[in-house]
């Protein structure tokens, strides 16, 4: 059963089988108009954050087909969490991406946020809509988008919610896809964080993870410039993308970074981009070869074993929580004592350093184990 965070409406916090809505996809990456440079590499859709003018548009797209691209992104019109920045030139900046299409044979892919997007970007035969991170928040966005698309064979990217719930993601595919629309994929592009964190959207890996345990044929592609919110950052993501076995790549590339009307940081150039896919280290995802398959099954035997012993210590560990509990109980003590927390998790993250085990990762287990011996003495105390 699959935990689909939820927002704070009525909405179930689980997506189980019941209410899993049956998607009707058409979900081959070259049905929604991908390609990649060469086998065994990620599909790539890669271009400007924004379109800023018909030089810069052509120019990189020059470049990026020139290296075997064949799908360019460019922001049109641009979503700003405050105003007064660059909100893209509208418009204006179509007829330059039809002319990317007439004149070096690439796709075109656009954002698009409202319904006027889709009717004026259809006048200019875009091929590909993505509706970015500030749009699928919002179900009233996507369900009026979802009309507007209704009827349409253009392949669709859902980019995920800025903050981190499976369930706003999966629904507004969901309503794009009961309005008709089969030629659907995802973009991982991270999750809004308060407070300072090294990439400017967390990754939260397990949540694009959770989405295709849900809807396993669904293809993700990974946007890293919008995770790294820096181009230093953009190669460990890329890499991480393809060790995940995501399926594909969503990149920002201007041909000039440093004067770009938007997200300047993260843009790369196409020779910068160039150089980060030939960088990239694509393992197998399947296993081929029988003795490989053994080794791995002998490992994965042990790692079982070991996920036993996990479960009988955890077991036993709230055994004599409970226990305690009552003990507490009967002699009128609170559950939670902070001298005794401090000492615990004081006493685990020395040894995690001796251990090589980071001070991140103990410090959650030992959270996520002590959340539930509070539980668990909760309902004792709280028991009639
Ligand atoms: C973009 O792709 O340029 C964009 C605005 O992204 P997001 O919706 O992920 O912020
Ligand atoms: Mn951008």
């Amino acid at each position: 059963m699959l935990e689909a965070r939820s927002s704070n409406d009525d909405e179930p916090r689980t997506t189980n089988k019941k209410t899993k809505y049956i998607m009707e996809l058409q979900l081959e990456l070259e049905e929604l108009e991908c390609t990649r440079r060469r086998d065994n590499e990620p599909y790539i859709i890669a271009g400007p954050c924004s379109a800023e003018s018909e030089e810069q548009v052509m120019e990189t797209a020059v470049r990026l087909k020139a290296m075997g691209i064949t799908v360019y992104r460019a922001g049109v019109w641009k979503p700003r969490t405050r105003p007064g920045s660059f909100e893209g030139m509208g418009s204006k900046a179509l007829p330059w991406l039809k002319k990317v299409k007439k004149e070096l044979g690439m796709k075109i892919a656009i954002e698009v946020a409202q319904p006027s997007h889709v009717f004026e970007a259809l006048k200019y035969d875009i091929d590909i809509f993505w509706i970015g991170a500030r749009t699928t928040v919002n179900p009233f966005f996507i369900q009026d988008l979802a009309d507007a698309l209704k009827g349409l064979e253009n392949p669709i990217f859902v980019k995920n919610p800025v903050n981190p719930d499976l369930s706003l993601w999966i629904g507004a595919i969901e309503r794009l896809n009961r309005a008709g629309v089969k030629k659907l994929a995802a973009i991982h592009r991270g999750f809004s964080y308060f407070g300072t964190t090294k990439y400017r959207n967390v990754p939260q890996w397990e949540i694009p993870i959770d989405l295709h345990r849900y809807l396993p044929d669904l293809p993700i592609f990974t946007d890293p410039s919008h995770i790294a919110g820096r181009r230093d950052l953009l190669q460990e993501i890329c890499q991480e993308a393809m060790d995940l076995n995501f399926d594909g790549l969503f990149i920002e590339s201007h041909i000039n970074p440093d004067v770009a009307l938007s997200d300047k940081a993260q843009q790369v150039t196409p020779d910068g981009l160039k150089e980060l896919l030939d960088s990239l280290i694509i393992r197998d995802a399947e296993v081929h070869d029988s003795r490989v398959m053994r080794d791995l099954k002998r490992m994965r035997k042990q790692i079982d074993m070991l996920d036993d012993e996990l479960m009988e210590v955890l077991e036993k560990r709230m055994t004599i929580a409970k226990e305690i509990g009552r003990h507490k109980k009967a002699n009128n003590i609170t559950i939670f004592q902070d001298v005794r927390w401090n000492e615990i998790v004081g006493k685990r993250l020395t040894q995690a350093q001796e251990k090589d085990l980071s001070e991140e990762f103990i410090d959650k287990v030992f959270r996520a184990i002590h959340t539930e011996s509070i539980k668990k003495q909760n309902k004792i105390m709280n028991e009639k």
